[in-house]
């Protein structure tokens, strides 16, 4: 018996990627998997029904129970269609795994209007829109599963993708509230921050030698790597689990940290911009935060 037996389980954005394993590996583990893709290009453009067929047809030959779905989690019509096709194929829900995801990278005096808000369309708005239309069934059911990606490239920084890194961090407060708001019903929510070889890594430069170096490298962090831990956070077993940030990268899963206050300062009589110069300041420089990007925090490569 697969960890996941009798359960429906929507993936969105599982025709390629780390969606697409999400989905083989569910399926394998007894789930009935909604798959859904839109199928555009890296940057969201056009759509194709093939991928997610292609994936269905797979968990079928493999003995799986699957669907295809191709409607866009981008808007509110969509994600409740995609709810609705898991519902009337599989008779309930029990999972949504927020996975779609598209980049438009560009330095942030150059990004556009346009740029912004087709990353916060499909990343932050699809992201509500999928587990909003999903909440009155869980609600009804008294239990339900949330698993929402989030990207180091907002939980620590990265170069030219504001409206990625910002629709990342969003979900991540997105993500706490639901766990919050939906844990009188037996609902749980959590946040998986991966790093895997896929189309939207896939096109990093290699004009030398030190960056192909590099790019075989990150091809060892297999998208069927963070695949398990979806698995498990979908299960009976992760009752207890919610409200979490984990990260996945090749055989190693990390626990993130979270915000709280690290430091304080106090004046009796309250500050001054003077006193915030002269004494708040010194004594907190020594804690901040330096202006890192993820790749100089997992400064190691892939294990
Ligand atoms: P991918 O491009 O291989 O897969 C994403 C899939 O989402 C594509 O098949 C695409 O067609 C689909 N999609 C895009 N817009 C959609 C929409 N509106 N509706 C339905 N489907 C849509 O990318 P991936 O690397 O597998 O990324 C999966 C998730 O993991 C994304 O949320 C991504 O931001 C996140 N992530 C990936 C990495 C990484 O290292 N690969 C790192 C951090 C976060």
């Amino acid at each position: 018996m697969g960890m996941l037996e009798g359960k429906s389980v929507i993936v969105t954005g599982a025709g390629r990627g780390i969606g697409r394993d999400f989905a083989l590996m569910m399926a394998a583990n007894g789930a009935s998997v909604v798959v859904n893709d839109l199928g555009g290009s890296a940057t969201g453009e056009g759509a194709d029904a093939t991928p997610a067929q292609q994936v269905v047809d797979e968990i079928r030959a493999a003995g799986g129970k699957a669907v295809a779905n191709g409607d866009s989690v981008a808007t509110w019509e969509g994600a409740n269609r995609i709810i609705q096709c898991a519902v009337d194929h599989f008779g309930t829900l029990h999972t949504v795994v927020n996975n779609a995801g598209i980049l438009r990278d560009r330095i942030f005096h150059q990004m556009s209007v346009d740029e912004w808000r087709a990353v916060i369309d499909v990343h932050l708005n699809g992201t509500f829109y999928m587990s909003r239309a999903a909440a009155p069934i869980y609600r009804s059911e008294g239990r339900g599963r949330y698993i929402h990606m989030t990207s180091t490239s907002g939980l620590v920084g990265n170069f030219g993708q504001a409206n990625y890194a910002a629709a990342k961090l969003g979900i991540v407060g997105l993500s706490k509230s639901i766990a919050l708001d939906m844990q009188r019903y037996g609902v749980t929510s959590n946040c998986i921050s991966p790093f895997a070889w896929s189309r939207l890594i896939g096109t990093i430069p290699t004009d030398t030698p030190e960056q192909a170096a590099r790019v075989e490298r990150m091809k060892t962090m297999e998208t069927g790597k963070i695949a398990p831990l979806a698995v498990f956070l979908a299960s009976e077993e992760a009752a207890d689990v919610s409200g979490q940030i984990f990260g996945v990268r090749a055989n190693e899963i990390f626990l993130m940290g979270q915000s709280r206050p690290i430091r304080s300062v106090h004046r009796g009589e309250g500050w001054t911009p003077q006193t915030v110069a002269e004494h708040a300041m010194p004594a907190l420089r020594g804690s901040f935060y330096k202006l890192e990007r993820s790749a100089e925090v997992f400064s190691w490569d892939p294990i």
